[in-house]
């Protein structure tokens, strides 16, 4: 079976995105894009997904074709580069942004400077602003947050490997041997052809293609075709979804 997939969306809660980037936006958006599974991955706290799964689960028990909302977040490790986590469940992503939260910079935000950082209920209700800034780094390394995210039962992806800043590969000049996992995030400025071409070194890697969107038009249409194995093939929950990233990644 083969999921449409766009892993990585910014909501109205990460400074830089669009304030029309509401869990219900971005749901509508990409169902209208044919999406089976979406993330929101905001920068240092995932406290929309709650309303965006809440908002897809309520289409679905319509008979809507909703996609499933994969609980998500980007972090940036103390070395500077963006690393995306997904968790198989709400309450999960939320302890560990518990977790994370201890564990970086505490600034103030200033929403004129950097943008406002809205947070929703299922309702596309603004319900408060989160007033520390979210894109700030972390002080643990990136196998310190990658060891505490597997503790989490969650699976980390290096964020778009490709581009010239916050990314592992342009930070670090390789993909680190203590760095276990087999998936990789490209921007859509490239393609796993180009990638190899430039770096045959990575050709034990599966590469995923998302849009980092920040606005409502950037989301993937269509997203990247993600193999789902096909023991889940009766349907599947953010859960499972999760689980095949991890058996994909650690195989
Ligand atoms: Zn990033
Ligand atoms: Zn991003």
């Amino acid at each position: 079976m083969i999921l449409s997939c766009d892993l990585h969306i910014h909501s109205a809660l990460s400074p830089c995105a669009e304030n029309d980037m509401t869990p219900g936006n971005i749901v509508m958006m990409s169902m209208l894009n044919a999406l089976d599974a979406i993330a929101l991955t905001d920068h240092g706290s995932c406290r929309n997904v709650r309303a965006a799964s809440e908002i897809s689960d309520q289409l679905r028990s319509e008979g809507q074709n909703s996609p499933r909302v994969i609980p998500g977040m980007e972090m940036e490790c103390a070395e500077g580069f963006h690393l995306l986590a997904y968790f198989p469940d709400v309450d999960t992503a939320e302890a560990f942004e518990a977790f994370y939260e201890k564990h970086r910079i505490i600034l103030p935000n200033k929403p004129d400077i950097f943008g406002q950082q809205l947070i929703f209920d299922s309702v596309d209700h603004v319900i408060g602003e989160y007033d520390q800034l979210l894109s700030v780094s972390s002080y643990l390394s990136s196998e310190e947050l990658v060891d505490a995210v597997l503790r989490f039962d969650g699976v980390v992806v290096p964020a778009h490997i490709d581009r010239d800043s916050y990314s592992m590969l342009s930070s670090l000049g390789a993909i680190p041997p203590e760095f276990n996992g087999k998936i990789l995030e490209i921007s859509s400025r490239t393609n796993a052809v180009q990638m190899l071409k430039k770096h045959p070194e990575l050709y034990r890697f599966v590469f995923v293609s998302n849009s980092d969107a920040h606005n409502l038009t950037m989301i993937a249409d269509p997203g990247f075709g993600y193999e789902f194995p096909s023991h889940f093939r009766n349907g599947f929950s953010a859960k499972d979804f999760v689980l095949s990233l991890r058996e994909q990644s650690y195989q």
